[in-house]
């Protein structure tokens, strides 16, 4: 039990970040690419656009239904990461009271 939470704590927390950042990357480079054509960022429509910062500081142009949809997203991601806080404490928890 213990190895297995231990295995999935550290699988977790290793893998996460990179996948992220992967999934990060396309994404930019092909937002990029439909912004400079005047796209909107996430579903390449045309149209009324507006700009979204990111939290890397660059602002990339999204349509207005994809802004509400960002905004679900951030509670979303919130969410997940409060999810990922409390997986790591229960994790901990049990590991260190098994010594
Ligand atoms: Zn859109």
């Amino acid at each position: 039990m213990q190895t297995v939470v231990a295995f999935f704590v550290i699988g977790a927390l290793g893998i996460f970040p990179v996948v992220a950042l992967v999934v990060q990357i396309y994404r930019d480079s092909r937002g990029k690419k439909r912004n400079l054509a005047m796209r909107c960022y996430a579903c390449e429509s045309a149209g009324h656009l507006l700009p979204v910062p990111h939290y890397k500081g660059d602002t990339f142009l999204y349509c207005l239904s994809c802004v509400e949809k960002q905004a679900g997203n951030r509670r979303i991601f919130g969410y997940a990461a409060f999810c990922g806080i409390v997986v790591v404490l229960v994790g901990w928890a049990v590991l260190s009271s098994n010594k």
